[in-house]
C-alpha cells in the first residue's frame, strides 16, 4: 500500500480526579520530552471531590497545547461540570466527548466512547447509561457500517474481562476491588464492536490483558485498564501509535493471544435487564388495555374499548390465552412479549413480535412491554446482522385488534433502497408517509393521531409513519391497502417475491410451519434474550 499517512500518536490518561493543573503540567512536560501527541483522551474520573485545582487552572488562562477529550461523569456530584457547556468545552481545548458515540479522526480512526456507569433504571442520568442507550449506540454503529472500532473508551471495566487470562504475570495482579465499576453492558457491546483497543479505568490498578481474539471476527483486542493519575501508584497513562485497520500492516508479531474472555452467548450480559419473574405460560387472566392515568388519555382509552368489542381475549388470534392461538407457531415467550412465526411468511424467518396480553396497538402497551420489545429487537438485529441481513419492522394498526410488530429480514445490500421504495409506494396509493423526528417517540406521535396508523422502522434508523385518522374516519380506513408493506417488500427491487404479497395464497402445511419455526428457534437461540 502506497499510503504515506503517518499513524496517529495517541495518549490515553486516567483518573485525573480533579488534579487538573498538575495533570496539564505533566502532559505538557511529556510533550517536550517525547514530542507532541495528536489526541489525548481521559477515562475514569476527570473531576474529584475538590474544585481547587480546576478553578486555579481555569483562572490561569492556560491552554493545553493538544485537544484533550474527556469522558462524562461517573458520579452524580460531578454532573454539574458537564451541563450548559458551550461547544462541549469544559475549558479551552478540553472537550467533553458526550454520552456515547464514535469520534472519527481526520486520519480515519474510529474511536467509540461510552460515558458514565451502568444503571438498571429506565431513565438515564447524566452519569449513567442503561440497556436502551447502549443498544441504541450499538445499533447506530451497525447502521453506519461501523462493525469494528479502533478504540473503545469506557470508564468501568467490562465484566469478565480477566477471564481466560494466560499470562502468569497478569494472573498475579491484584483483583479489582470495586465491583461496582464493572459493567455487563460493556462486555455486551465489546463483543459486537470488537475494538482493537479497549481502555477503562476506575479500578485504580493497571492491567494490560493478554490480547484476545474475538469470536465473531479476526480482530484481536487489547484491553488496558489504567490506574489513577492522582494516586500515581499504577501506570495511569498509555501512549501509542495507531493507524486505521486498512492501513495497518499485517500482524506478524506472535502475541500470546487468548480466546475471548466473554461468554459465548452475548445475551448472558443482558438477561439482568429483563424483568425477573415469569408469571405465566399460557395464562388465563384477561388483562385488558393498559390504562394510563393521564387525563388527556381518557378519551383515547374509551375509543380503544369501543373498538375492541368484537375481538377479545377469547377469540383473538394473537392472545396467548386464547383458544384460537396456533401454538406451534410460537418461537419463544417472554414476560410481556412473545415471538412467533407468521402464517404465509413473505420469506423464511419473517416473524412477528406480539404482546402476550390483549393490547390493541403500541400506544396502549405498558412500559415494561415496550422495554422487552426493544430488547428483543436489538437481539434480532444482532442475529440478522450475523447472517448478512437487516430487519425491517412494521406495525399496521388499521383493522387490527391485537398489537403485533412484523419483522422481515432483507439482505444488507438492499437496505439503502428501502426508504425510497416505501415512500414511492405510499405516494402511488396517494397516502402520506412522514418521517418521525429522531427525538419524538412513536407513543407520542401515535397518541396524537388517535387510533389508526401504519408504522415502519428501517435499518437506517428512519421511522416512517402514516396516520389513517382523517375527518372521514372509518371511510378512510377501508381504503388503506392492508398488504402495502408486504407489497413493498415483495417488489422486484427488494425481495422479488411478488407472488407472495397476499399471505392467504402462500399458506404452508402445519409440518412446514413447524419446521420453519423450529429452525428459526435454533438459529436464534444464541441471541435470544428469552430463556425458556
Ligand atoms: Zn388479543
Amino acid at each position: 500500500m502506497s499510503d504515506t499517512k503517518k499513524p496517529s500518536k495517541i495518549l490515553i490518561c486516567c483518573g485525573i480526579n480533579g488534579c487538573i493543573k498538575s495533570f496539564v503540567e505533566h502532559i505538557e512536560g511529556l510533550f517536550v520530552k517525547k514530542g507532541t501527541f495528536d489526541y489525548v483522551f481521559c477515562v475514569g474520573d476527570f473531576f474529584g471531590d475538590c474544585d481547587k485545582e480546576w478553578l486555579e487552572f481555569k483562572e490561569s488562562g492556560n491552554i493545553v497545547s493538544v485537544p484533550v477529550y474527556v469522558l462524562g461523569p461517573n458520579k452524580k456530584e460531578h454532573e454539574k461540570y458537564f451541563i450548559n457547556l458551550q461547544d462541549q468545552q469544559l475549558a479551552p481545548n478540553i472537550f467533553y466527548l458526550g454520552k456515547d458515540g464514535v469520534f472519527k479522526t481526520s486520519d480515519g480512526l474510529k474511536i467509540g466512547y461510552i460515558s458514565g456507569i451502568e444503571s438498571n433504571k429506565a431513565e438515564n442520568e447524566i452519569h449513567t447509561y442503561n440497556f436502551d442507550s447502549i443498544s441504541h449506540f450499538k445499533e447506530s454503529c451497525v447502521r453506519n457500517g461501523i462493525v469494528s472500532l479502533d478504540i473503545l473508551l469506557t470508564s468501568p471495566w467490562p465484566f469478565d474481562v480477566r477471564k481466560k487470562e494466560r499470562t502468569p504475570a497478569n494472573l498475579k495482579i491484584k483483583e479489582p476491588t470495586k465491583l461496582y465499576y464493572e459493567s455487563h453492558l460493556l462486555s455486551w457491546v465489546a463483543i459486537d464492536l470488537t475494538p482493537r483497543y479497549h481502555f477503562s479505568g476506575l479500578q485504580g490498578v493497571f492491567y494490560q490483558r493478554s490480547p484476545y481474539k474475538n469470536c465473531n471476527s479476526n480482530t484481536v483486542t487489547r484491553f488496558i485498564g489504567l490506574g489513577d493519575f492522582n494516586e500515581q501508584k499504577y501506570k495511569w497513562l498509555y501512549g501509542f501509535l495507531l493507524s486505521p485497520i486498512e492501513l495497518a500492516s499485517a500482524n506478524k508479531i506472535n502475541y500470546t493471544v487468548t480466546e475471548s474472555p466473554y461468554a459465548d452467548n452475548p445475551s448472558h450480559y443482558i438477561t439482568h435487564v429483563l424483568p425477573s419473574t415469569k408469571q405465566y405460560f399460557y395464562n388465563t387472566s384477561t388483562n385488558i388495555n393498559y390504562v394510563d392515568n393521564g387525563p388527556s388519555k381518557k378519551k383515547k382509552y374509551g375509543a380503544v374499548l369501543k373498538q375492541s368489542t368484537d375481538i377479545n381475549t377469547n377469540n383473538c388470534w394473537f392472545c396467548l390465552s386464547s383458544k384460537n392461538i396456533t401454538k406451534h407457531m410460537v418461537v419463544s415467550i417472554g414476560d410481556n412479549i412473545y415471538i412467533a412465526g407468521n402464517k404465509g411468511p413473505l420469506v423464511k424467518e419473517h416473524i412477528l413480535i406480539a404482546t402476550v396480553n390483549h393490547y390493541k396497538s403500541f400506544p396502549n402497551l405498558p412500559p415494561e412491554a415496550e422495554k422487552e420489545i426493544n430488547l428483543i429487537k436489538s437481539c434480532l438485529n444482532q442475529y440478522f446482522e450475523s447472517t448478512g441481513r437487516l430487519a425491517v419492522y412494521f406495525e399496521r394498526n388499521i383493522l387490527s385488534a391485537h398489537y403485533q410488530l412484523q419483522v422481515v429480514p432483507v439482505p444488507k445490500r438492499m437496505a439503502d433502497r428501502l426508504e425510497n421504495v416505501f415512500k414511492n409506494k405510499f405516494s402511488e396509493y396517494n397516502l402520506s408517509l412522514v418521517d418521525i423526528p429522531p427525538a419524538a417517540s412513536l407513543r407520542q406521535i401515535a397518541a396524537n393521531n388517535y387510533e389508526n396508523y401504519f408504522y415502519a422502522e428501517l435499518p437506517n434508523g428512519k421511522r416512517l409513519f402514516h396516520s389513517a385518522f382523517k375527518k372521514t374516519g372509518s371511510q378512510q380506513e377501508q381504503k388503506f391497502p392492508l398488504h402495502i408493506a408486504r407489497e413493498i417488500l415483495a417488489s422486484p427491487r427488494l425481495l422479488n417475491v411478488e407472488d407472495r404479497i397476499d399471505w392467504k395464497t402462500c399458506d404452508q402445511s402445519k409440518i412446514e410451519e413447524e419446521t420453519d419455526v423450529n429452525l428459526f428457534r435454533m438459529a436464534f437461540a444464541p441471541f435470544n434474550p428469552i430463556k425458556d
